[in-house]
């Protein structure tokens, strides 16, 4: 049998399972958990792979996990992601009423997706003309959450890293993987030409506290600190050349106790984005520059703590040309829309730092991701058509005789594996 032949076998299983494709997704809706608290919809997951008969390794970066439908001739690994977590959006319609964790960034398309992907390729006949590995993968903890939720991950050693798939690079996971693909929902089909990457840093000013009324010669600001920090942060804004889309944003954790002493600790949550991994450590190098000149002014001290946070997402020219031939054979006469780079941030950027990776969005949602709007509204477009894709591609890339391999090989990646794990040192 041809390769068409073959995807089209892949296509009629796929389209043959559309009910429980469609059941799969609305159970992952309604069971929206956050950053590696995932363990319902890992169970779900894992209840789904198993039936297929592709035993899962759990409990990988806490609540990940992995299942590989191996060919048993030699070729590449090809991983699929689908990524777990939720988010909190109480007022989502479809939010948990006591977490208020919602799928409101379409998370629990990709698992059915993949899912679909999975039936697709275990259908009788097709792992035969394929060479090398299929790993399914899922990931926890996409979602960059506020710095002190993973206060207590960190400190009992349960991770390393704040994102899952960093820590599933760290956890070794992805050492025999050749390239990585996933689809995120979206409003409609195509790809970003990129997105920023980013990095968190926490500054705590040290001040002395005094009664403001009585003795406030004897305090010194933390929170004067801070406030002076940001307007000199501020005022390197227009020294930023656009095209780096530096971003830098975040929040006053604290801020002092009580109007009448003078605060003498104020903390500062920042993350640092941008299009490079150079101009990232850039930014965040001026941010620190500006934290460590305010506490010098004023006589007090900072104290600084973060995390590597997410690379930037380069996306694999030749997973594109397959992904956009594949769509144009599933989807004729539907666009598939090439968008500039983004300055929002994803940890897909850390596999596509090490390795040739895809993100492509899928059509199927609408309303604004991460606010009470965002849902799947064509689960036609956001399931079933991106687990048919997901299967095409891979079916491609592990053509027994292909040449893919090399191919892929030629896409160097922007940082070894080691040199990767080194920035969690
Ligand atoms: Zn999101
Ligand atoms: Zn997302």
């Amino acid at each position: 049998m041809n390769r068409d032949t073959i995807k089209q076998q892949v296509i009629e299983a796929i389209e043959a399972a559309r009910p429980r494709i469609l059941a799969l997704g609305d159970e992952l809706l309604h069971t929206p958990e956050t950053a590696f608290k995932e363990t319902r919809s890992a169970a779900i997951m894992r209840r789904e792979l198993t039936s297929l008969g592709l035993p899962c390794r759990d409990g990988l970066a806490l609540t990940g996990l992995r299942a590989d439908l191996r060919s048993g001739r030699g070729g590449p690994t090809v991983a699929l992601l689908a990524e777990l977590d939720a988010i909190r959006v109480p007022g989502h319609p479809d939010a948990d009423p006591v977490t208020g964790a919602a799928h409101a960034c379409g998370h629990h398309a990709q698992g059915t997706a993949m899912i679909g992907a999975a039936i697709g390729l275990t259908a009788a006949g097709v792992l035969d003309k394929l060479a090398g590995n299929i790993a399914f993968i899922a990931v926890p903890a996409e979602e960059v959450q506020p710095a002190d939720y993973y206060a207590d991950f960190l400190r009992q050693g349960q991770i390393r890293a704040t994102s899952g798939k960093a820590q599933l690079i760290l956890e070794g996971v992805f050492d025999d993987v050749d390239a990585a693909i996933m689809i995120h929902a979206a409003a409609a089909a195509g790809i970003a030409a990129g997105c920023n990457g980013l990095v968190s840093r926490t500054f705590t000013f040290h001040g002395r506290s005094a009664h403001a009324g009585l003795a406030p010669e004897n305090g010194v600001n933390a929170l004067s600190m801070l406030r002076s920090a940001m307007a000199m942060i501020d005022a390197q804004r227009e020294n930023q050349n656009p095209a780096d889309h530096i971003r830098i944003h975040g929040v006053v954790t604290q801020g002092g106790l009580a109007e009448n002493i003078i605060p003498d600790k104020a903390a500062l949550s920042l993350l640092v984005r941008a299009r490079s991994l150079d101009a990232m450590e850039q930014a965040a190098a001026m941010t620190g520059r500006c934290a460590r000149g305010a506490a010098l002014a004023f006589g007090g001290e900072v104290t600084v703590c973060g995390t590597p946070g997410y690379l930037p997402l380069r996306q694999s020219s030749l997973l594109l040309e397959i992904h956009k031939n594949n769509f144009a054979q599933i989807a004729p006469g539907t666009p598939f829309a090439e968008l500039p780079h983004r300055g929002s941030s994803t940890d897909m950027g850390d596999i596509s730092s090490i390795m040739p990776a895809l993100h492509p969005y899928s059509g199927g949602a609408a309303g604004t991701p991460h606010e009470d709007d965002f849902v799947i509204t064509d689960p036609e477009a956001a399931y079933v058509t991106s687990a048919k894709l997901l299967a095409l591609d891979t079916i491609d890339l592990l053509w027994e005789g292909g040449d893919v391999t090399r191919a892929l090989a030629a896409e160097k990646p922007l940082l070894t594996r080691d040199a990767y794990r080194r920035r969690f040192d």
